[in-house]
């Protein structure tokens, strides 16, 4: 079985689109400089309306997770993370961990990480996050 994919609204389609290319795209209030996320057409905190759409570092730190374990019909019986990031421009964003190993050894808070975009379909690319290889 397939997994179920998100279908781009008029909102969230700068946000798919930009998966697509291989870019995390977030949001900016023009009035009072909060970045947020996810897509809306108005600031979370201030209201203003006056919002652009920037592309992010992909960079990100590990905030919380836990490890699923139950099974599921798209990716079968493996453990896996289903976490919350922050990333480097301040949002939090839901994900999975990927390319590491699904233990809580391995996985740590504040570890440093990047976003790698897992190609889902024609029209959805969906943004995980894998551990930083350090130099
Ligand atoms: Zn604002």
């Amino acid at each position: 079985m397939p997994r179920t994919l998100p279908k781009p609204t008029p909102e969230t389609r700068h946000f798919w689109e930009g998966c697509k290319l291989g870019e995390l795209r977030l949001q900016r209030c023009r009035s009072c400089g909060e970045a947020y996320f996810p897509p809306r057409p108005f600031c979370p905190e201030c209201a203003g309306r006056d919002v652009e759409v920037f592309t992010a570092s992909g960079k990100a730190t590990l905030y919380s997770y836990v490890i699923n374990h139950r099974p599921r019909a798209d990716i079968g019986t493996e453990p896996h993370s289903i976490a919350v990031v922050t990333l480097a421009e301040g949002p939090r964003m839901m994900t999975n961990i990927i390319n590491c190993p699904q233990t809580p050894q391995a996985l740590q808070l504040d570890m440093p990480l990047q976003v790698v975009f897992g190609n889902e379909s024609a029209e959805i690319s969906l943004p995980y996050f894998e551990p930083t290889v350090q130099p």
